[in-house]
């Protein structure tokens, strides 16, 4: 009798352990595969700080192991090596899918659409996660924000840009959907590996080409031989993404699964304050070493003439693609209502306030 009372109690007291979540979680050892080589910061810095925390808020029973692509040696590979679950996860950005679906390319950025803070309001309160989900579930997959490099420079070019005809066949370096936007109106564009970009501008293989920002330009050295620096239009706030196996994520335990939410959303917002800071303390230093680059904005014919551009394209894709259309006129509707209140708001602020 005496016997059987212990035994109850223990089971009571194991009972109340496990529900009131003492019970130790079953160890998860997850593997995460980058687009990005080992160096390209804040990228991998931010993907690292997000599985340490992963692994210090889940006590260590969760850990996940980051691979650059000298790793996996398959940098575009890596939808569908988390797609196959041969990796849990991965960092990259969506528009390199674009050839597989068009509707994952307004989920990094469009030419004349969203800035970052726009992007981050649509994306968390404005229907954008779920337009996203919609469009990665049919591939077993999530994608979540992963960190955003602000507004883009329109790019580094060697001579001035005065007229539409001084554009016609620049041969210029510009990836993706705003490369052809620019076809359209006349120039020559090439895509060059990262590597190779520095001598084909200084060699004149190429007259212009486009990176990021003074922060993940500056060590490419662009700069010191192509010194008119265009303001952007064609990547506002470029977000990155986390990708994560369906199946994967929905195994993990309700508590795994929220510490994995929130370091990805603290890891994104990061990146993005790491990418401001990185891109005033790069043209501070850029500036006062090489004074002769000018920060130029492309004429107003130019500018009109990308916009018509970018919209012919728009009205084939949207024909083209039903759930493209939903979430690029999910972002235009979204835009126009945001847009007052940046230019009421930030944009007032820093016109009448000007840096001397
Ligand atoms: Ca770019």
């Amino acid at each position: 009798m005496r016997f059987t009372k212990a035994l109850v109690l223990i089971f009571a007291v194991l009972f109340v352990f496990s529900a009131s979540g003492f019970a130790a979680e079953k160890p998860v050892r997850w593997r995460l595969a980058m687009t990005w080589g080992p160096t390209l910061q804040p990228f991998v810095g931010a993907v690292e700080n997000m599985a340490a925390a992963v692994e210090k808020m889940s006590g260590g029973s969760f850990t996940i192991r980051v691979d650059a692509s000298n790793k996996h040696k398959a940098p575009f590979g890596v939808f569908d090596m988390v797609k196959m679950g041969q990796y849990d996860m991965g960092h990259s950005a969506s528009y390199y899918w674009k050839g597989k679906d068009l509707s994952f390319l307004p989920l990094t950025s469009m030419p004349f659409g969203l800035t970052g803070s726009e992007t981050y309001a649509w994306y968390y309160f404005g229907g954008g996660l779920d337009l996203s989900n919609k469009a990665y579930n049919k591939h077993n997959m999530y994608s979540f924000p992963g960190g955003n490099t602000g507004v883009q420079m329109g790019g580094w070019f060697r001579k001035e840009i005065n007229s539409l005809d001084d554009l016609q066949g620049l041969k210029m370096r510009i990836p993706g959907f705003a490369g052809e936007v620019l076809a359209n109106i006349g120039l020559t564009v090439t895509n060059i590996a990262p590597g190779e970009l520095y001598t084909s501008l200084e060699r004149g293989t190429i007259d212009a080409l486009e990176w990021v920002g003074p922060g993940m330009d500056i060590n490419m050295g662009f700069h010191k031989i192509a010194p008119y620096y265009y303001t952007g239009w064609h990547e506002p706030g470029s977000e990155m993404q986390f990708l994560v196996n369906k199946k994967k994520f929905e195994q993990l335990s309700d508590k795994n699964k929220e510490i994995l939410r929130v370091a990805m959303r603290v890891a994104a917002y990061d990146m993005y304050a790491e990418n401001y800071a990185m891109s005033a303390d790069a043209w501070d230093q850029m500036i006062a070493t090489n004074p002769d680059i000018k920060v130029m904005t492309f004429p107003e014919p130019v500018m009109a003439a990308m916009k018509k551009s970018n919209d012919e394209l728009l009205v084939n894709m949207k024909a083209k693609n039903a759930l493209f259309k939903e979430i690029v006129e999910s972002q235009e509707k979204f835009q126009t209502k945001a847009r007052k209140w940046t230019e009421m708001s930030e944009y007032s602020y820093v016109r009448d306030n000007l840096v001397k």
